[in-house]
């Protein structure tokens, strides 16, 4: 089984997540988070917010409105250029990303020659595409079809194109020798490995939406209706004008990002919290909104999703330096929650990725099961951002430096000269530099489920993933797929502060009133005490599947209360990491934990689990 398989089967299983709207059918990218996956969730965005904001003097927290005048997103690019190009594939009508997709992938070992295999999901279909390539796409091809794959003859390749081989008993005779000469910019469909694609084209990827009470199809109706009796307002694009005008006061987008809630107010919580100085940060997390061209990799991509944005305002002359700072900082934080550091890297942008006003990008990205991909980007965003609303609205959102400025003034009372050093004057008062970190929730939820996932044998031995799953444009093949057979179980080593509940706490006999009862006061004092998630697993097995059961949903502790428990008040506490059991004293339980969760370098990372006797 793939480790994604393995993962989401979990998910679906123990409460992480599911497809939502699954009873009415579901919601392709839609998912819903389940008690588990909730507080999974709330934890990795805590987490985030705690090294952020809480443990730092010089950031404060915003929380700013999902649906967005058209003025912000204009001004900020979004409108005109937050676009991505969408290509279809001609045989299966599917629509992806070029810049994500595959290489053309050719077969040269084959006695027929070089070949290009395209797959379709299954025999019917491979029939049908065969007669749509034989008849539309490349009339006179030498193909053949061995169950789902259909194979063409290559003659050659050249920079631009791929040249097929014709078929020598084709009886077309109006063949035009270009029918065979296939354009190829670099990419092909992802699932199927097709050369048939149409042009690429720009696609605006925000929701737009209409604050109205009326229903805006009713007036695309009346005004199309109203525009067709004029001829010179007739044709599509006069009618398309027409139907934006009408449209356009009601018009409103849910926001493709959280940042530019962050930058439009700049200047107020400035103004409110002047005891910020630069540099300083303004952090949010909420949700953003993408009407992607393809959806992948359950929560990896989605239209709905929510990022943990810091938009971090520096003096120009500090920002490169803040820029290295902030990409440490962050490294940092994905390395503390995660275990295997060699699936996390940092791949910095090449110039011709960058923004036109950015001058440095890194993506943070991790190693999923289909390749490496994308958690978070830091980038260097110059001023662009405050320039260009303060340009938008005529309000300057600049930053000035009071003690600069209050001395400057005394200097020129006593001299009774004005200064005019335009250097120094611009070290008083500047337009500030942003250094922005951009993380998603939710992928940074699955990178780090995926990260924490182990599975072991009866022995508790790991049992690495094997083969690759998937292309994504990426050649690094990880092991993904393990064969699940009996006596093989998951371990979800997550960091105890991550975790969704932290306490497992068990009755030897799960029906004993007395027992069930100090398990009781144990649950009721880690509540209280630590305001922590905790389970009582009252089920009728076996102390051990129980305990599996928790190893699995990645709960740290278990503390089991037994007979001799009511007698000399001591319990067992089991380690998930080291499968270790000790007794202590029901009194310790609480500073146990608390010890546990405390904010200190990982001291089992990586380590096996024991075996241990239940
Ligand atoms: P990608 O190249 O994968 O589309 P991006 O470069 O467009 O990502 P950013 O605009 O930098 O992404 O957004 C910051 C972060 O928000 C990303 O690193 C990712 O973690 C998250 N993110 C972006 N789009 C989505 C999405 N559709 N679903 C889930 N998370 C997303």
């Amino acid at each position: 089984m793939s480790a994604m398989r393995h993962l989401l089967d979990l998910c679906k299983r123990r409460g992480f997540l599911f497809q939502s709207a699954e009873i009415h059918g579901g919601l392709r990218g839609a998912y819903d988070y389940g008690p588990l996956g909730v507080e999974l969730k709330r934890n990795v965005s805590q987490e985030w917010w705690n090294s952020m904001v809480y443990q730092r003097s010089d950031v404060v927290g915003i929380d700013t409105a999902i649906i967005t005048p058209p003025a912000v997103l204009k001004t900020s690019g979004h409108v005109d250029q937050f676009t991505d190009e969408m290509v279809d594939s001609r045989l299966s009508k599917e629509r992806f990303r070029p810049d994500k997709a595959p290489a053309l992938k050719l077969d040269d070992h084959h006695p027929q020659g070089l070949i290009l295999p395209i797959s379709a999901p299954d025999k019917i279909t491979a029939k049908v595409w065969e007669h749509d390539i034989r008849t539309q796409f490349a009339r006179g091809a030498a193909i053949t079809r061995k169950g789902k794959e259909i194979l063409l003859q290559v003659e050659r390749m050249e920079k631009d194109k791929i040249v097929l081989k014709k078929d020598d008993r084709a009886t077309i005779t109006t063949l035009d020798p270009t029918d065979l000469h296939i354009p190829y910019h670099g990419y092909v469909d992802p699932n199927s490995n097709s050369p048939f694609l149409t042009e690429s084209r720009p696609f605006n990827l925000m929701f737009k939406t209409y604050l109205d009470p009326i229903d805006p199809i009713d007036k695309v109706i009346t005004t199309t209706l109203d525009a067709q009796k004029t001829p010179s307002t007739s044709d599509l694009t006069s009618t398309r004008q027409l139907v934006d005008k009408t449209l356009h006061p009601s018009l409103t987008y849910l926001r493709p990002e959280t940042a530019q809630g962050v930058f439009i107010n700049y200047a107020t919580v400035q103004r409110s919290h002047p005891h910020l100085k630069i540099p300083f940060g303004i952090a949010q997390i909420g949700k953003s909104f993408r009407n992607e061209i393809r959806l992948e990799h359950a929560i990896f991509r989605t239209p709905e999703f929510e990022q943990m944005e810091l938009e971090f305002f520096v003096a120009p002359w500090q920002a490169e330096e803040q820029f290295e700072s902030w990409r440490k900082f962050r490294m940092d934080w994905w390395r503390y929650y995660g275990r295997n550091h060699d699936r996390i890297r940092e791949r910095p942008h090449a110039q011709d990725e960058l923004a036109h006003y950015s001058s440095g990008c890194v993506d943070v990205e991790y190693l999923f099961p289909w390749g490496w991909g994308e958690v978070e980007g830091i980038a260097n965003r110059g001023d662009f951002d405050l320039s260009k609303h303060s340009e938008a609205t005529g309000i300057k959102l600049q930053y000035t430096d009071a003690i600069l400025m209050q001395e400057r003034q005394a200097r020129e009372k006593a001299t009774g000269v004005k200064e005019t050093d335009v250097e120094a004057l611009a070290r008083e008062r500047f337009t500030p530099h942003v250094v922005e970190s951009s993380c998603g929730l939710n992928r940074a939820m699955l990178a780090l489920m995926l990260d924490a996932m182990e599975v072991v044998d009866e022995r508790g031995k790991a049992i690495p993933f094997e083969g690759s799953e998937g292309d994504n444009n990426n050649t690094n093949t990880e092991n993904t797929t393990v064969h699940v057979s009996k006596g093989v179980r998951t371990i979800m080593r997550l960091h105890p502060r991550l975790a969704p509940v932290k306490v497992g706490i068990m009755p030897l006999i799960s029906n004993n009133k007395d027992l069930v009862e100090m398990c009781t006061g144990i649950s009721q004092s880690l509540r209280q005490e630590l305001q922590v998630n905790v389970s009582m697993e009252t089920q009728s097995t076996t102390i051990g599947k129980r305990y599996y059961r928790m190893d699995e949903i990645g709960t740290p502790w278990c503390v089991t209360v037994d007979f001799e428990s009511l007698q000399d008040r001591m319990v067992t506490i089991r380690e998930r990491d080291t499968g270790e059991q000790r007794r202590v004293s029901v009194d310790e339980v609480v500073d146990l934990v608390r010890n546990g969760l405390r904010l200190v370098p990982r001291a089992t990372q990586n380590k096996q689990q024991k075996t241990i006797s239940v």
